[in-house]
C-alpha cells in the first residue's frame, strides 16, 4: 500500500496546492511513484501540472461520486513516476449529490483501496491537495489518508488556524479513521528579512517539536511563476532556491519513512 498523505490546512493560500506539486516532483525525482489526487474544485493542481481543462476528462468527481476506479482517472504528467487525478468544479456540489449516500466519507479510501497501481506498478505516495475548508471533500481525505501533511506560513495568525486543524484532525481519529496521524509541519514562504517569519517559526517548533520538518520553504518568485507555464518549480528551475528545498524537503520524508517503517 502507498503512504496516503493529505496535504491539508483550511487556510487558503498557505501553500497546499505548490507544496503537493513540488513535494509531488521532489518525490518522483528521487524514485517514487507518485500519485497526486486534486480534491480542491478550484483545480489549482490540475492547472499547476499542466492539465488544462479542456483535458480533464476522468477527474476526482467519477471516482468520488461515481466510484469509477482510480487506474481509469489517473493521469500522467510531464514528470516521469507522477501521475494525477485531475479535478473538476462540480466538486463543489459533492456534499449535496452524495446525500446521505453509502460510506459518503469513505469513497476516496475504497477507491485507494480498491486500486492504488499505474499499470503494474504500485504508488509508494499518494498526496492529496485538500480545498481551503473543512468539508466533505476533505472529510474524504482525511478518511483515505495515513497522516495529514500541514503546510504553515509563518504568519501572525498561523498557530491560531494550527490548534483548530489539530481539533479536527483528532475528531477524524477519532471516528471515522482511528489511524490517522500528523505527518509533519512544514513552514512555506519562509521570509528570513521578516522578524515576523523568524518569531513565529520559534514558536511553532517550541509547540510541536520534532513534528516540524527541519526543511523550511522560503518565499521564492520562481515558485510562484511556475504554475502559470504548467509546470512544477522543479521543472521550471531546477537551481532556484525554493525548487532545491522542496528537493531537501523530499528527502526528509522519505527518510522520516523510513524510520517509521523501521520502528512499525
Ligand atoms: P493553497 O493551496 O494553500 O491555497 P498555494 O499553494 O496556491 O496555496 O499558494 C498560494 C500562493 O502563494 C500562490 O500564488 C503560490 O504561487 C504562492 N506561493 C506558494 N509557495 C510559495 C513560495 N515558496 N514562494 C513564493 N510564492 C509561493
Ligand atoms: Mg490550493
Amino acid at each position: 500500500m502507498p503512504r496516503v498523505l493529505a496535504v491539508s490546512n483550511q487556510k487558503g493560500g498557505v501553500g497546499k496546492t505548490t507544496t503537493a506539486i513540488n513535494l509531488g516532483t521532489a518525490l518522483a525525482a528521487v524514485g517514487e511513484t507518485v500519485l497526486i489526487i486534486d480534491m480542491d474544485p478550484q483545480g489549482n493542481a490540475s492547472t499547476g501540472l499542466g492539465v488544462p481543462r479542456s483535458a480533464r476528462t476522468t477527474t476526482i468527481y467519477d471516482v468520488i461520486v461515481d466510484q469509477q476506479p482510480i487506474g481509469e482517472c489517473a493521469v500522467k504528467t510531464s514528470v516521469p513516476g507522477l501521475y494525477i487525478i485531475p479535478s473538476d468544479p462540480d466538486l463543489s456540489g459533492v456534499e449535496i449529490e452524495l446525500g446521505q449516500a453509502d460510506r459518503r466519507s469513505y469513497r476516496l479510501r475504497d477507491a485507494l483501496e480498491h486500486q492504488a497501481q499505474v499499470g503494474e506498478l504500485a504508488y509508494s505516495y499518494v498526496l492529496i491537495d485538500c480545498p481551503p475548508s473543512l468539508n466533505l471533500l476533505t472529510i474524504n481525505a482525511m478518511s483515505a489518508a495515513d497522516a495529514v501533511l500541514v503546510p504553515l506560513q509563518c504568519e501572525f495568525f498561523a498557530l491560531e488556524g494550527l490548534s483548530q486543524l489539530m481539533r479536527t484532525i483528532d475528531l477524524v481519529k477519532g471516528s471515522l479513521n482511528p489511524r490517522l496521524e500528523l505527518q509533519g509541519i512544514v513552514l512555506t514562504m519562509f521570509d528570513r528579512r521578516n522578524a515576523l517569519s523568524g518569531h513565529v517559526a520559534r514558536d511553532v517548533r517550541s509547540h510541536f517539536g520534532e513534528k516540524v520538518y527541519d526543511t523550511v520553504i522560503p518565499r521564492n518568485v520562481r515558485v510562484s511563476e511556475a504554475p502559470s507555464f504548467g509546470k512544477p518549480a522543479l521543472i521550471y528551475d531546477l537551481k532556484c532556491t525554493g525548487s532545491q528545498a522542496y528537493l531537501k524537503l523530499a528527502r526528509e520524508v522519505v527518510q522520516r519513512e523510513k524510520v517509521r517503517r523501521a520502528a512499525a
